[in-house]
């Protein structure tokens, strides 16, 4: 009997949790290793509390575990490269080190032909000015590292938007991006396996508030294949260049009919929980069926889903249980203003069921914050 095999997960959010949940029915057994006491998979599985940078507790961490991968894609590259030396590693640590800057991520794009936004790295406030001359205004100015859910980023529309920034990047490695007048946000999650196999989910549509997902339709409404097939192609790309196993998501804007890549995450992602119930295999499985160099689950769609975030509050549960065909996922994570404690799945058979279905939801869920686009809202008229 093959004996029992042992997930080191690094990070102990809720992607984490969700990978534990999807793996236990394949006879999994995981360990966390995350610098807060109170990460929620806590809950799950024994759980390491120790920073990233904590040689020693990796070197033991290594010792519990039979392969690594990560939920936060903001691990130290070098914790990953320390551990690799002792087990396998997937996504590899080059995928981490690509992602983690934005500036290599949109090089690694036009090496790639993938198109993306105009950008210029600006590394002093000096820098900034000729950045502008060279990109042209509106623009996007965000750190390099470290940014997440639109945090680190200065809208520039003016001269005087200029001057504030530069009061305010001081020395953080900066780029400057084109702002590109989307129709709209879509991603696409993508995976391969050890062998090389690939699959991708269709593409979805996202839609934030405040720098937050808070909607994602499954599959995105009004996709061709003349979408969904150069949006594999890329995501196909970057997974063979980087020798790319588990899940990979690129978020994309689409504009009059073609795609940028705005950026990619080498781990599930927000946009991919949809297909815990909507989907013949959740992204979370299809993430360890890779790495562990079993075959890939299906991709093919179950209807249609939206998946709403939960921000910061959580409705009763049997408020939500009540409504037909809807799924709540709690992650049992303190409440706190603009933190995702949780996300809701509802499915239908159809786009205009899913409307109706949305258009019904009870007021907790702030439909006008969830921006239902104008299509669905006519639909559900
Ligand atoms: P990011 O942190 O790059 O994912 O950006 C967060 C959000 O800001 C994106 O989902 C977009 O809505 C918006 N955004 C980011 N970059 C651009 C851009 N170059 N042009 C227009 N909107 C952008």
């Amino acid at each position: 009997m093959e004996k029992n095999v042992t997930v080191g997960i690094l990070g102990g959010g809720q992607l984490g949790y969700m990978l534990a949940l999807a793996g236990y029915p394949l006879g999994l057994h995981f360990r966390f290793l995350d610098p807060s006491p109170q990460a929620p998979v806590g809950r799950l599985a024994p759980r390491v509390t120790a920073d990233y940078g904590d040689s020693v507790a990796l070197e033991k961490f290594a010792n519990d575990v039979d392969l690594v991968t990560y939920e936060f894609e903001n691990v130290p590259v070098e914790a990953a490269r320390l551990l690799e030396r002792r087990v396998p590693v997937y996504p590899p640590p080059r995928a981490l080190e690509a992602a983690q800057d934005r500036l290599h991520e949109k090089q690694l794009f036009t090496k790639l032909g993938i198109p993306t936004t105009e950008f210029a790295a600006v590394d002093s406030a000096a820098q900034l000015e000729n950045a502008v001359q060279r990109i042209g205004l509106p623009a996007i100015l965000k750190t390099r590292r470290l940014g997440y859910d639109g945090k680190g980023q200065w809208m520039l529309r003016t001269t005087a938007d200029i001057e504030h920034a530069k009061s305010e990047i001081g020395a953080a490695p900066m780029i400057l991006e084109k702002f590109v007048r989307f129709d709209r946000e879509l991603s696409i999650l993508a995976m391969r396996g050890r062998d090389g196999e690939t699959a991708f989910y269709p593409l979805v549509e996202n839609h934030h508030r405040d720098g937050i997902l808070r909607l994602t339709l499954a599959p995105a409404p009004r996709v061709e294949s003349a979408l969904q097939r150069p949006a594999e192609e890329s995501a196909r790309k970057v997974m063979e260049t980087l020798g790319y196993v588990g899940v990979l998501a690129i978020e994309l804007f689409e504009c009059r009919g073609k795609l940028l890549a705005n950026e990619m995450a080498p781990r599930v992602h927000n946009s991919g929980h949809w297909s815990i119930e909507g989907a013949v295999t959740s992204q979370f499985e299809n993430h360890l069926r890779a790495v562990l160099g079993w075959p890939l689950g299906s991709t093919a769609t179950l209807g249609c889903s939206a998946m709403l975030n939960l921000i910061g509050e959580v409705p009763t549960p049997a408020d939500v249980l009540g409504l037909t065909d809807t799924h709540l996922h709690l992650y049992g994570k303190a409440l706190r203003p603009g933190r995702k404690v949780g996300h809701v799945t509802v499915r239908a058979g159809s786009p205009e069921r899913l409307a109706t279905r949305l258009a019904e939801l009870p007021t907790f869920f702030h439909r006008d914050e969830f921006c239902l686009p104008a299509a669905f809202a006519q639909a559900a008229k």
